[in-house]
């Protein structure tokens, strides 16, 4: 068991990098403590892979050091590595049964027979394989060989972690979401690390008590879903989580204020003075659909503006206008009135971030 540690870590798949767009992985920093379970989370093509790969150790990252506890892990190839690592499409030995398939990773570290039966019986129930235990692999559906690949990684309880790459992709949604309560209960059982790659935040927020966000080969934000969600470090993690998305405006100084194309903006000083003091001029102000409100009529903080469509979800609507020649979005829950055409938008403070660069900034009182 250990504490990973990923130390100015870069990784390239070309021999002679040139720009960022040459690093699958861009410089990063990051700590997955022991114990904990994580989801990386990120759209496809964004290094997730690569990043796992380069903890197990099928890859050796270019630039930086990973380390288990004080340990730099770089030269140490994948089998001394102790880490278990399912991926997205099953790797089973077509040739030998469900239970020699899973006793392989615990006879490959000599455990004792005695223990290989309790151990694969075990995980056998777990995942619903006991039935299957004296097929051989290749007669099984993709379905159930996924499920023996999972019991692969499972199947020891001595590992510093166990990497999952999008495991249920193959998988029927029914038994999905099984198998991620599954997976939950062995975490919390032998408390293990796992860190589990999906593209899908529902799956990330489901599994995992904090998530990290990637994008464009960088971790963005490492957080509960709670902080992702009322506090997006990027704004790519205000676009990707949530549903809709965060809204975005482009801002600028203007005078002693800001604002957003034609629109004078009424905002706290202290974000005013944050705005003037930006060293960039790509200066974006964010609220979630969640937190814009609707008005009938004016306060000295709302802005006018026209309703353009209300879409009608069941439980909730979403509510678009166009606020600064940029769609917006609302959402109302269903015992929140819906304002007629002509409306009003504030935006509570507390859930106005800035974004520099696309990065969110603090701003004090
Ligand atoms: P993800 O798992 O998030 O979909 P990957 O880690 O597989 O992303 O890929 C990250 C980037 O590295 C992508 O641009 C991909 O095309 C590139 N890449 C992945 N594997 C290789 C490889 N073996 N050789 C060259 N480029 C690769
Ligand atoms: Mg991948």
């Amino acid at each position: 068991m250990a504490r990973i540690t990923l130390k100015s870590l870069a990784h390239s798949y070309f021999p002679q990098p040139v720009g960022p767009e040459d690093y699958a992985i861009r410089e990063m920093e990051h700590v997955w403590e022991q114990g904990g379970a994580y989801a990386l989370l990120g759209p496809s093509g964004c290094g997730k892979s690569t990043l796992l790969n380069i903890i197990s150790g099928l890859l050796t990252p270019s630039e930086g050091q990973v380390l288990f506890d004080d340990r730099v892990m770089n030269e140490l190839p994948p089998e001394e590595r102790n880490i278990a690592q399912v991926f997205q499409f099953p790797v089973v030995y077509d040739t030998m049964t469900v239970f020699d398939n899973l006793a392989f990773p615990l006879r490959n570290v000599g455990t004792a027979e005695v223990e290989v039966h309790e151990r694969v019986a075990e995980v056998a129930d777990t995942l619903d394989l006991t039935a299957l235990l004296k097929r051989k692999a290749r007669n099984l559906s993709a379905d159930e060989k996924q499920k023996v690949s999972m019991g692969r990684g499972l199947v020891r309880n001595d590992v510093s972690a166990i990497l999952f790459d999008e495991p249920l992709t193959v998988i029927d949604p029914q038994l999905k979401w099984k198998l991620r309560r599954k997976l939950k209960e062995i975490h919390e059982r032998f408390n293990i690390t796992m860190i589990y790659v999906t593209h899908d935040q529902l799956e990330a927020s489901t599994f995992a008590d904090q998530i990290a966000v990637m994008y464009e080969g960088q971790v963005v934000q490492f957080g509960t879903p709670r902080e992702l969600f009322e506090a997006p470090a990027h704004t790519f993690v205000g676009y990707f989580i949530g549903s809709p998305g965060m809204n975005f405006v482009e801002v600028a100084q203007s005078g002693s204020g800001a604002r957003a194309g034609s629109v004078d903006l009424v905002l706290p000083s202290a974000l005013e003075r944050a705005i003037k003091q930006a060293h960039s001029s790509n200066l974006k102000l964010g609220i979630r659909p969640e937190f814009v409100e609707l008005l009938s009529r004016p306060t000295a903080d709302a802005y006018p503006i026209e309703i353009d469509n209300v879409q009608e979800l069941g439980t909730y609507r979403i509510v678009s206008f166009l606020f600064a020649g940029v769609l917006f979005r609302a959402r109302l829950e269903e015992d929140q009135p819906v304002p007629q055409r002509k409306a009003h938008v504030r935006f509570p403070e507390a859930w106005l971030g800035l974004y520099i660069d696309d990065f969110r900034v603090e701003v004090g009182q």
